[in-house]
C-alpha cells in the first residue's frame, strides 16, 4: 500500500482548493473525500467505502431533485475525491451531507464540505465525534490522545463491518431471490409451479413462498458465518443454524419439506461466500466458490459415508441410494462441488439468456438439462428406479432433438411426471443454485 508523502498531501490540497475556486462561479460547492487518519490514503477498501459515500450522495441529490452542474473525480494516491457545483443553495446542501455523514457508522470516514458563493465553509451544528472512543472528535485530536495505529484500527473496523452487514444483505436478497425464481418457472416437469403443484398434494407456490419468508435471515447467518469461521469449526457451525433453519422452515409450512436440499446446499454456497470474502470484494467465480463448497464438505462427508456404511439401524431412503447405487444426492453435489451445475445447468442456463430467450424459459431448459443427468434421489425415491431413469432418458431425448424446446412440449413432460408421480426435487435445489450463481456474478460485475 503506496505511503503519501507531505509534499503530496500538499499539492493535493491545493489542487482541491483551485478546483474548488473554479467551481464557485456555477453554484454551491461540494467538496467530498475520505477522512482516514495516516499515511495511506488509498486503498481498495478505502475506494469501496467512497463509492457507497458517492452513491449515498448521489442518491439524496436526486431524491431532492439537485442538479450536478459542474463535476471533478479524483482517484489518487492521496485518496479519492469528488467537487461539484450544485444547483441549490448551500444550507440545503450541507444539511443532506450532515445527514449522510451521520445516518450509517462509515458515514464518520466521509467529510463532505459544502462552500458558499464566498468560498466559506459552512459549520455543522453538532460537532463529530471521535473514531475510536466516540467522545468530542475535536478534544481527542488536539490532544492527540490516539495513536495513528489506533486510529486506523478503528477506521478498519468501520469499513469492515459496514461491507459485511452490506453484502451479507445482497447474499440474503440474492439467496431468496433464486429461490423465489425458481419456483416460479413455469412449467417444470412433476414440480410446483405457477400452473399447478405438479406431484404434490401437500404443498402450493404459497406454501414455497412462507417458507422462502422463514429462511430469509438463514443466508445471511451462513454467509457470517464463512466470514468469521475459517477453520475447520465451520462446518459443524454451518450444520446448526442449517438445523435451525430446517425448524424455522417446517413451522413456517406447517410440517412441510419444501427446501430441505436448498437449505443444505444453498447455504453451504452462502457459507462459501462468505469464507473466500474480503471487505472490499465478493469472490463471484462458480469454479472457485463451488470448490470451496467442496473443501468445507470433504471432512465431514468422509465420515458420513463411514457412518452410513458401518449402520446398524433402519437406512433412509438417501442412505439405501447411496449402498445400492452409489448415489450420493445432495451430499454428492457438495462432495464433488456442484459439478452438475458448473458443467450442464450454468452454462445452459447462461448460454440461453445470451440468446434473448426470458429468465423463465432459460430456466426451464437449464432444469431439463439437470432432470436429464438422471441423478435426482426424489425422483427415484417416489417412483424406484427403473422408471426414474426412464423418464430422466424422456427428457434427455427431448433436448438432444432441440435444445431449446418449445414450452407446450414442456408442459406435456410436466403433465407425464405427474402421471407417474414423479418430482424432480434435487434439480429444482440445484436450479435454485445454478440462478443465484448467475445473479451473484451480475450483481457485483
Ligand atoms: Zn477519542
Amino acid at each position: 500500500m503506496t505511503e503519501v508523502t507531505l509534499p503530496q498531501v500538499l499539492d493535493a490540497r491545493e489542487r482541491r482548493a483551485q478546483i474548488q475556486r473554479e467551481l464557485l462561479s456555477y453554484g454551491t460547492v461540494l467538496s467530498f473525500c475520505m477522512n482516514i487518519p495516516g499515511p495511506v490514503k488509498f486503498s481498495p477498501l478505502i475506494e469501496r467505502t467512497f463509492e457507497l459515500g458517492l452513491c449515498l450522495l448521489q442518491n439524496a441529490l436526486k431524491e431532492n431533485s439537485i442538479s450536478i452542474i459542474k463535476k471533478v473525480e479524483i482517484r489518487e494516491v492521496t485518496g479519492p475525491e469528488f467537487i461539484c457545483a450544485l444547483s441549490c443553495s448551500p444550507q440545503v446542501a450541507k444539511n443532506i451531507c450532515v445527514k449522510i455523514e451521520d445516518s450509517t457508522s462509515a458515514g464518520r470516514l466521509f467529510d463532505m464540505d459544502i462552500l458558499d458563493s464566498q468560498g466559506n465553509k459552512l459549520e455543522r451544528e453538532k460537532e463529530r465525534t471521535c473514531l475510536v472512543c466516540g467522545k468530542s472528535g475535536r478534544y481527542c485530536a488536539s490532544r492527540r490522545l490516539h495513536s495513528v495505529k489506533e486510529l486506523q484500527e478503528a477506521v478498519r473496523k468501520i469499513m469492515v463491518n459496514t461491507f459485511m452487514e452490506l453484502d451479507s444483505q445482497t447474499i440474503s436478497f440474492l439467496a431468496s431471490s433464486a429461490l423465489e425464481k425458481e419456483v416460479k418457472t413455469t412449467p417444470k416437469p412433476g414440480l410446483v409451479d405457477l400452473n399447478n403443484t405438479g406431484s404434490h398434494r401437500d404443498m402450493d407456490i404459497s406454501t414455497f413462498e412462507k417458507s422462502i419468508e422463514s429462511l430469509r435471515s438463514y443466508w445471511a447467518d451462513c454467509f457470517k458465518t464463512g466470514v468469521s469461521h475459517r477453520d475447520s469449526e465451520c462446518f459443524s457451525l454451518l450444520r446448526e443454524r442449517g438445523k435451525e433453519a430446517e425448524k424455522a422452515m417446517l413451522e413456517a409450512t406447517g410440517g412441510v419439506n419444501t427446501h430441505k436440499g436448498a437449505i443444505f446446499l444453498l447455504g453451504t454456497l452462502c457459507c462459501a461466500c462468505g469464507r473466500l470474502w474480503t471487505a472490499y470484494r465478493m469472490c463471484t467465480d462458480p469454479l472457485t466458490l463451488t470448490g470451496e463448497c467442496s473443501n468445507l464438505y470433504r471432512q465431514t462427508s468422509v465420515e458420513d459415508y463411514k457412518a452410513i456404511t458401518e449402520k446398524k439401524g433402519p437406512l433412509t431412503r438417501g442412505e439405501e441410494f447411496y449402498l445400492k447405487y452409489n448415489l450420493k444426492g445432495a451430499r454428492g453435489e457438495l462432495e464433488n462441488g456442484f459439478k452438475s451445475v458448473l458443467d450442464t445447468s450454468l452454462p445452459v442456463y447462461e448460454k440461453a439468456l445470451n440468446e434473448s430467450f426470458s429468465e423463465n424459459d432459460s430456466a426451464v431448459f437449464a432444469l431439463l438439462s439437470l432432470i436429464a443427468l438422471g441423478e435426482d434421489t426424489n425422483m427415484i425415491s417416489r417412483g424406484g428406479y427403473d422408471k426414474a431413469m426412464k423418464y430422466a432418458s424422456l427428457i434427455g431425448a427431448l433436448i438432444s432433438s432441440d435444445s431449446y424446446p418449445s414450452m407446450d412440449r414442456v408442459h406435456e413432460a410436466d403433465e407425464e411426471f405427474i402421471k407417474e408421480n414423479l418430482s424432480p426435487g434435487g434439480c429444482a435445489d440445484l436450479l435454485a443454485v445454478t440462478i443465484f450463481l448467475h445473479d451473484l456474478r451480475s450483481f457485483y460485475a
